[in-house]
C-alpha cells in the first residue's frame, strides 16, 4: 500500500512517462473531477452547463454508481440492490464529459498531474475532489472491517454490506434484538441512522411482532429528533422522554410500556466501549446487550483518496477556503462533498450536490478571469418514520466571516403537521429520490 508521500511522488515520477501534452494557450481549460458520485457527477454537469467549451474528464473507481440515499429501503425490502444503480450514461450522451474508470493513485500538484491505477496520466487545469467518506471500522474496540463484511454489516457505504444486513434481518429470530450503533458527529447523512431505525422496526411490526430495535448512540440530539421520535410515538408507541415533550401535541402521551423501537442517548449510558466479534455482544456504557443483527455506522472520515492525496488536516476532513471550496492546502484542487470541512452545512447528498453546482460555477469564473459570485447554499434532508410518515429538515446558509453560516428560519416540519402533510412528506421523500437523481447524473 502506498503512503501520502509514496502516493504524491508516484504522480510525479511516472508523469515524464506518459504526459499528456501541454494544454495550448488557446484551448478549452480541462477540468478534471475525482469522484462520479452525488458532488463529482453534479459538478462535471454543472460546468459543462456552465461552459460548454470546457473540457471535464471523471475519473471514477466503478462503472455504475451505487446511491447511498434510500439505501436504507434496501434494507426492508422496500427497493433492490438494482434500484440503487445509477448510470454515467446521460452525462457522457448529453453533455460530452469524458470518463476514465480507473482509480487515482498519484497526484503531482506542481505538475498539476493525477495518475491512475491503469497507468494514465491526467493533466488539469483544475482539480475538483468529491471523494465521499472513509468507515473507521476499528475505531471501536472489536469492531473490524472483516466483521463488517460478514457478521455485522455497516452498510454506510453502500454496496453488498447493505445486500448483506437485508438478508439478517430477514433471517433474524422471532423475539430477537437489531441492535443499532449511531455514529459520532460529523458524519453522512445526519438523520440517516434513525430513519434506518424507523424502518426497521416499522418491517418488525409486520414480520416480527415481538422484535426489537435498540439504538445506542455517542450523541444526545441528532437533527430532526423531535419529529422523528413523534413518528416513532404515533406509529410505535415509542416512549419521548421528558426533555423532548416540550411543543409536543397535547395529545402525546407516553403509555410507559416497552416499546419495540429505543433510543438510549449518550447521557442514558448509550456510548460504546466494545463489540465481542463472536457473540455480537455490545457493551456500552449504560451495560451489555447480544445483539441478533449488529449494524454498526462506525466513525467516519474524509475518503482515503483525500489523506492520499494531503488534501486533510488533523481532523481528518478536508479545510477549505469556503467562497469557492478550493482546498486550503493545494492550488487548483477544489474539495466538495463530504469530504469537505463545510461547517454547519450538514454532510448529505443534498449538501454535496449543492456545493459541486456552486464550485462549478465558480471553477467556471475563475477560468474566465471573472471573480466568482457571492455564493448561498441550501440543504433540505427528507426522512422517513414510517413508509407514509415523512419529515423534513430544510436550511439556508450563506458566508460570514469565512465560514458557512445558517440563515435562521423555520427548520423543520411543524410538529403539528397534520396527517395529510406527514403523507405528503413520505410522497416528497419518494419524488426526491428520482428528481434528485435526474439533477445530479441526467
Ligand atoms: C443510508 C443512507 C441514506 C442517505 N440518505 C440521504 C438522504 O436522504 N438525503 C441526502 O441528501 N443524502 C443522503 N445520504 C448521504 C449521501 O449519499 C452522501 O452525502 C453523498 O453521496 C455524498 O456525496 P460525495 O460526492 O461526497 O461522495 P460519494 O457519493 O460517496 O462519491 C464518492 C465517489 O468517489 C469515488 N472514489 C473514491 N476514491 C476514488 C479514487 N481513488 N479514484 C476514483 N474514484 C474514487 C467513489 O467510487 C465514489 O463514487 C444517505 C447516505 C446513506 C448511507
Amino acid at each position: 500500500m502506498l503512503n501520502r508521500r509514496d502516493f504524491i511522488k508516484a504522480g510525479a515520477a511516472l508523469a515524464c512517462a506518459a504526459a499528456l501534452p501541454a494544454r495550448a494557450a488557446d484551448t478549452a481549460a480541462h477540468v478534471v473531477i475525482i469522484g462520479g458520485g452525488v458532488g463529482g457527477a453534479t459538478a462535471a454537469k454543472y460546468l459543462k452547463l456552465a461552459n460548454p467549451k470546457l473540457r471535464v474528464t471523471v475519473i471514477e473507481a466503478n462503472r455504475v454508481y451505487v446511491r447511498g440515499y434510500g439505501s436504507s429501503e434496501v434494507v426492508t425490502g422496500h427497493a433492490t440492490m438494482a434500484d440503487l444503480n445509477v448510470s454515467y450514461d446521460a452525462l457522457h450522451q448529453r453533455y460530452g464529459i469524458h470518463f476514465i474508470f480507473d482509480t487515482v493513485v498519484g497526484f503531482d500538484p506542481d505538475k498539476r498531474q493525477v495518475r491512475t491505477a491503469g497507468r494514465q496520466t491526467i493533466a488539469y487545469d483544475k482539480l475538483i475532489v468529491s471523494p465521499g467518506i472513509s468507515l473507521q471500522y476499528s475505531a471501536i474496540p472489536g469492531y473490524s472491517a472483516a466483521l463488517a463484511e460478514t457478521r455485522a454489516p455497516s452498510g454506510w457505504i453502500p454496496g453488498t454490506q447493505t445486500a448483506l444486513l437485508a438478508q439478517q434481518l430477514k433471517a433474524m429470530r422471532q423475539g430477537g434484538t437489531f441492535v443499532l450503533i449511531a455514529p459520532p458527529k460529523p458524519y453522512r447523512c445526519p438523520p440517516g441512522p434513525y430513519e434506518r431505525a424507523a424502518l426497521v422496526t416499522e418491517w418488525m411490526r409486520k414480520h416480527n411482532p415481538t422484535g426489537k430495535l435498540v439504538i445506542l448512540d455517542p450523541k444526545d440530539d441528532f437533527v430532526t429528533d423531535a419529529s422523528m421520535q413523534l413518528g416513532w410515538h404515533r406509529l410505535y408507541g415509542y416512549n419521548i422522554p421528558a426533555d423532548f415533550m416540550k411543543g409536543m401535541p397535547a395529545d402525546v402521551k407516553n403509555s410507559g410500556k416497552p416499546a419495540p423501537i429505543e433510543w438510549v442517548r449518550a447521557r442514558d449510558g448509550g456510548t460504546v466501549s466494545k463489540i465481542d466479534p463472536k457473540s455480537l455482544t455490545v457493551t456500552f456504557a449504560g451495560g451489555s446487550i447480544k445483539a441478533d443483527v449488529l449494524n454498526v455506522i462506525p466513525p467516519m472520515k474524509a475518503g482515503k483518496l483525500a489523506f492520499d492525496m494531503g488534501l486533510v488536516d488533523a481532523s481528518g476532513w478536508c479545510p477549505i477556503e469556503r467562497r469557492t471550496f478550493a482546498s486550503s492546502l493545494h492550488p487548483d484542487v477544489f474539495v466538495i462533498g463530504d469530504a469537505s470541512i463545510a461547517d454547519v452545512m450538514p454532510k448529505s447528498g443534498y449538501s454535496a450536490n449543492n456545493q459541486a453546482k456552486i464550485t462549478a460555477f465558480a471553477v467556471a469564473n475563475l477560468l474566465a478571469g471573472r471573480a466568482p459570485d457571492e455564493p448561498k447554499w441550501k440543504n433540505v434532508c427528507y426522512a422517513l418514520a414510517g413508509s407514509d410518515y415523512g419529515l423534513f429538515v430544510a436550511d439556508v446558509f450563506r458566508l460570514k466571516d469565512n465560514k458557512i453560516v445558517q440563515i435562521s428560519g423555520h427548520r423543520y416540519m411543524s410538529l403539528d403537521a397534520t396527517p395529510t402533510q406527514i403523507r405528503l412528506g413520505a410522497a416528497y421523500q419518494q419524488a426526491w429520490l428520482k428528481t434528485f437523481t435526474e439533477d445530479c447524473f441526467a
